[in-house]
């Protein structure tokens, strides 16, 4: 059976796209640590662990994942772009971009600004067109 993720990059499941080539997707995360929170995920691998990936799925993704980070680093104000991979709750591989002013916006246990679909999809556009520039 399709994951979650799998059923989002091939729209069966809406998102905020934030950025897609033939292998990989990025989409907003729906309940974000800070505006911008982005999951890069590959799009027809599902093993749940990032490590299990082939050598090259593996390169891909953390090559794809770079070019959102500077897409979200150009548009969404912050300091820096950090870096996450948990897989706790999805069981597909996923790496966790988040828009960082401190490091306390890293912490997956705080609890989360409210940041409407109105703004989620300005920001996912934003990062979007950031993407299709590079
Ligand atoms: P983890 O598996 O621990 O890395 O966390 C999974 C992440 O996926 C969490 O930050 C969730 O908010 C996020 N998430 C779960 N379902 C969706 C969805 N349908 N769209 C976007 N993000 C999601």
């Amino acid at each position: 059976m399709a994951t979650i993720f799998t059923r989002i990059a091939s729209g069966e499941i809406p998102s905020f796209k934030c950025a897609e080539d033939e292998n990989y997707y990025a989409f907003l995360d729906i309940n974000p640590l800070a505006p911008g929170h982005t999951l890069v995920i590959p799009k027809h691998i599902e093993d749940d662990y990032i490590f299990n990936l082939d050598e090259s799925t593996y390169q891909g993704l953390w090559a794809f994942a770079r070019k959102v980070a500077l897409a979200i680093k150009a548009t969404v104000p912050c300091k820096r772009v950090g870096v996450a991979v948990l897989g706790m709750e999805v069981p597909h591989t996923h790496i966790h971009l988040v828009p960082l002013q401190s490091e306390g916006d890293m912490d997956f246990r705080k609890s989360r600004p409210v940041v409407t679909d109105e703004e989620k999809k300005q920001i996912a556009e934003s990062i979007l067109k950031e993407y299709e520039k590079l």
